[in-house]
């Protein structure tokens, strides 16, 4: 639906009024160490949104993830969520930000803490990931009120616990309870940094495995007297290397993805030890053990289960031609792809929006990492979700982490306009 432009004039200018309240409300929740782990100062943080959010006319509750382990009197996990209804329920948009931020870290030349505000950025941990994209949320809302206008449909804001752990106490146990669901959630736009530009549609799927292959020790002077482990597992490496690598580089999702490497299925050997210790002291033995960690990322249009068969009828036809090979695989994280359905309404108006604020087309991307969307799609069963937000990705979790001003209120703009044309303003 077109909005019209006097309409969006209104909200723009009263977001670029608002510029001021969204940099010291930012750098107010940076101020709150909400550091994860262990989840230190949920309860202050959310309930800073929390009041923030009634000042903006938003009804507010506070889910606590009863029952959860990680939920303990010294470390409550709370969320906020607030609802503003329009003249109906539906369509009823969720905008989603975590608040916890992984810990400082080293290599900081500035408070990470201490909420700075110089040169247009705000610094502290947390500020681009995502502390600026929860106030990027909440004044968007408050922006199109101060506007005069009122939506046929609703808002929804949450601030959530735990995303940069899994988020099963934050946006897995709203879905859970069915805060978010599919009987009552529209959309949802998850405000993680994308660089203002880009637009997260999912990821693709994890599959971290080890192989252990086992030999037969002897004397190293007389090494065919026994078995050697490293051995074995060259000619499984080889065999990635020479046949799985190239079957990996071939295929290419349809998901429309940027960086173009991220289009292909891909595998990492993250890490490799076999037999004695090579810094230890050295005795002449044939490696009885070879151990490497794998991770393989791969497309929803392969899929788990073929992509686990492959690595498995490798292993065997290497077991099957070399005499002695044996092996052992062990599955040690799954995370399955997500991805937004092509048609989807909240990509095709955040295109819209980011066109109309920056004057130039969204990215469509797949996130790197996995984040909360994935809980959203499988567990509330929303799968109209992405990802966008102020901040700068490269940014998250390094020194000296900020988020430009600019960049707030750019995408405070974007996300205004696409909460009105989604909620169908009246
Ligand atoms: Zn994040």
């Amino acid at each position: 639906m077109t909005i019209p432009a006097s309409q969006l004039e209104r909200v723009f200018a009263e977001v670029e009024a608002a510029t001021q309240e969204m940099v010291d409300f930012t750098a107010e929740m940076i101020r709150i160490p909400t550091v994860n782990p262990p989840g230190d100062a949920y309860v202050e943080c959310a309930q800073l949104i929390g009041e923030r959010l009634e000042a903006f006319d938003f009804a507010v509750d506070y889910p606590v993830a009863e029952g959860r382990a990680e939920h303990t009197p010294t470390h409550p996990r709370m969320n906020v969520v607030g609802l503003r209804q329009g003249h109906s329920l539906r369509p009823l948009v969720h905008l989603n930000g975590h608040f916890d931020v992984v810990p400082a870290g080293a290599g900081w030349t500035v408070d990470p803490f201490g909420g700075l505000v110089r040169d247009g950025r705000i610094y502290g941990r947390g500020s681009s990931d995502m502390k600026a994209g929860i106030t990027a949320a909440m004044y968007a809302a408050e922006a199109i009120r101060r506007a005069g206008i009122s939506l046929h449909g609703s808002v929804e804001i949450s601030g959530t616990v735990d995303e940069e752990s899994g988020g099963f106490a934050g946006m897995a146990w709203l879905a859970e309870q069915g805060r978010v669901s599919a009987s009552r959630t529209d959309a949802v736009i998850i405000t993680e940094p994308t660089d203002t530009d880009r637009l997260y549609i999912g990821h693709r799927g994890v599959y971290w495995f080890e192989v252990t292959t086992r030999g037969r020790i002897a004397h190293g002077s007389m090494p065919f007297l026994g078995t050697n482990a490293i051995e074995h597992m060259g000619v499984i490496l080889d065999d990635i290397r020479r046949r799985l690598m190239p079957a990996l580089q071939a295929r290419t999702t349809a998901v429309p993805v940027k960086p173009d490497g991220a289009r292909h299925a891909t595998l990492n050997i993250n890490g490799i030890a076999g037999g004695q210790p090579v810094d230890g002291i050295q005795t002449p033995c044939v490696a009885d053990i070879c151990r490497a960690i794998f991770d393989r990322r791969f497309l929803a249009e392969e899929g788990f289960e073929a992509t686990r068969a492959e690595i498995v009828e490798l292993l065997e036809r290497a077991a099957r031609e070399t005499p002695e090979l044996v092996y052992e695989l062990r599955d040690l994280m799954v995370v399955h792809p997500v991805r937004t359905p092509d048609g989807a309404s909240v990509v095709a108006s955040l295109e819209r929006s980011v066109q109309q604020v920056l004057g130039r087309p969204v990215m469509l991307a797949a996130s790197p990492g996995t984040y909360d969307h994935k809980h959203v799609d499988r567990i509330a069963g929303v799968p109209n979700c992405v990802a966008y937000g102020p901040g700068i990705l490269d940014l998250a979790h390094q020194p000296d982490e900020y988020c430009t001003i600019d960049d707030l209120v750019q995408s405070t703009k974007v996300l205004a306009m696409s909460i009105l044309e989604l909620t169908h303003s009246l």
